[in-house]
């Protein structure tokens, strides 16, 4: 075991509260490739603002086939070791709270917490109605979607959008705070495959290191916080997080 995974271990086992933040890094060994990267999809694709998506059924049609080609991809993958070890030790109340950037519901799959779970960026798991906001599991809606059925639409007649946070869609503001005010309050932030360039979710680290915590960043990227971080892995989340986890219990 590394020096610095030890280290790690050691401030995560004497911790008494341990706020984790995830990014993409965290999801490319399961095969869902992180789509700001070089090639990535957003280099192909411009994305529909919110505004657009409410105004014009084109724009909602190119939104949902959009949404289309990552759904398989999404549907295929499975939790990879570094979810899994989270798990295991949110069960162990070894994690307060996680926050998650990934949109691809793997957390929830490897067993996390619910309560413990904030989806910054909304979920691909699910739908949302844009008139109601009423929410339903994303799989019937994308069947009939798929079917050839124009866009989808609720019984109440709203367009069904699937309900991650498009741009032009502000976060939800509770759930912004309660990520903020558990990175104050904590005595490990731990980041995990992200590359903290989005905020204002990456306002957490600096956030938690004003209130005192300790901090740790473990991605293969470099981010802003590089040099200010306490402890700062680079080795793959698949095989460092299951490591540590060991340790930690
Ligand atoms: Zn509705």
């Amino acid at each position: 075991m590394s020096d610095s995974r030890t280290a790690l271990a050691r401030a995560w086992r004497e911790a008494e509260s341990v706020v984790v933040l995830t990014g993409a890094g965290l999801s490319t060994p399961s095969g869902i490739p992180d789509f700001r990267s070089p090639g990535g999809r957003w280099e192909r694709y411009r994305p529909v603002p919110l505004p657009e998506f409410l105004a014009h059924e084109s724009a909602r049609e190119t939104y949902w086939r959009y949404k289309g080609e990552t759904w398989q991809v999404i549907c295929e993958a499975e939790p990879n070791p570094a979810h899994r070890a989270l798990a295991e030790l949110a069960a162990q109340d070894r994690i307060e709270l996680l926050v998650t950037q990934n949109v691809d519901g793997l957390h929830e799959r490897s067993g996390f917490p619910n309560e413990r779970l904030v989806n910054i960026h909304g979920s691909d798991a699910n739908v949302e109605c844009m008139a109601c906001h009423a929410r339903e599991p994303r799989g019937p809606v994308q069947a009939r979607w798929e079917a050839g059925e124009a866009v989808p639409r609720c019984a109440c007649g709203g367009p069904w959008k699937p309900a991650t946070i498009s741009f032009g869609q502000s976060l939800v503001a509770a759930d912004l705070e309660r990520a903020l005010e558990a990175a104050r309050r904590c005595d490990l932030f731990v980041a995990v495959g992200t590359s903290l360039v989005v905020g204002p979710i990456n306002q957490m680290l600096p956030v938690a290191q004003a209130g005192g915590a300790a901090t740790a960043i473990l991605t293969a990227s470099e981010t802003p916080y590089d040099d200010v971080a306490d402890h700062r892995l680079a080795d793959p989340v698949e095989l460092a997080l299951p490591a540590i986890c060991t340790r930690v219990l």
